[in-house]
């Protein structure tokens, strides 16, 4: 279930015969795709609960298309600032991709630096980060299944059901390589 992003990953652009909705001009593919992506960050902005990250998409002028993603469901790299949704989720229907994109706008909106100072403190943060993330995911999915199910959606709910702690003792074993990973990554920077 490591559908999504880390910090650092790169991730790869697709062609750029990119064309734009006019919705906020940050909608990037093919018209189909656009369209797709345009009625799904409507749907993630009619909610209370992804209203935040339909914002922060906006207010970051952040890109979102279809590409490659490494396995991911969805990501968001923020050195390009771009959040990328799998190829494979093209037919995924609205309702899951504002789901999807409600994770991502999360990490979008996310401006709490992680502690650097020991792991433990940075694991806990980088897991704080995720669990907000995996919290707007759940609350907008299930405003906007209706009948729908998907099972990453359904997995990520059924997570965020079981309670604050729990839930994120479940995502702290999902990212425990890209949280050491990623860990690594900052330490090995040069100041
Ligand atoms: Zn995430």
């Amino acid at each position: 279930m490591e559908q999504h992003h880390e910090n650092g990953k790169k991730v790869f652009k697709e062609e750029s015969d990119a064309t734009r909705t006019p919705q906020d001009d940050s909608i990037q593919g093919g018209t189909n795709d656009a369209t797709e992506l345009s009625s799904a960050f409507e749907k993630l902005e009619a909610t209370d609960a992804g209203r935040p990250a339909a914002n922060a998409i906006k207010e970051h002028g952040t890109m979102i298309q279809f590409g490659e993603t490494e396995g991911a469901i969805a990501q968001f790299d923020p050195s390009t600032n771009e959040i990328t949704i799998a190829n494979g989720s093209k037919e995924s229907g609205s309702a899951v991709l504002a789901t999807h994109l409600a994770h991502e706008g999360t990490h979008v909106g996310w401006d709490k630096p992680h502690r650097l100072d020991s792991f433990e403190e940075f694991a806990e943060d980088y897991v704080d980060e995720e669990y907000q993330a995996f919290k707007a995911e759940s609350e907008v999915w299930n405003a906007v299944k209706g009948q729908e199910t998907d099972k990453t959606c359904d997995d990520v709910s059924e997570i965020i059901a079981q309670g604050e702690a729990e839930a994120k003792r479940i995502i702290r074993q999902i990212y425990l390589d890209d949280i050491r990973q990623s860990w690594l990554w900052h330490r090995s920077k040069p100041s």
